[in-house]
């Protein structure tokens, strides 16, 4: 998480929560490498999509 500056890593907010980078749902694994900090907002907009699929509905 150090490497994110403990900031959102999609926005400029502070992360307050860990976003699963291909969710769990989705076959992603929970383990670090799988984990990004994000805050409440993105996350919870987020949701169970994958990146590409969240990019598409923003
Ligand atoms: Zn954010």
């Amino acid at each position: 998480m150090r490497r994110w500056g403990y900031g959102c890593a999609y926005c400029p907010e502070r992360a307050t929560h860990l976003d699963h980078v291909i969710p769990l749902s989705k076959g992603g694994e929970d383990v670090e490498s799988n984990m990004v900090p994000a805050c409440q907002r993105c996350n919870l907009s987020k949701g169970a999509k994958t990146l590409a699929e969240w990019a598409l509905s923003r």
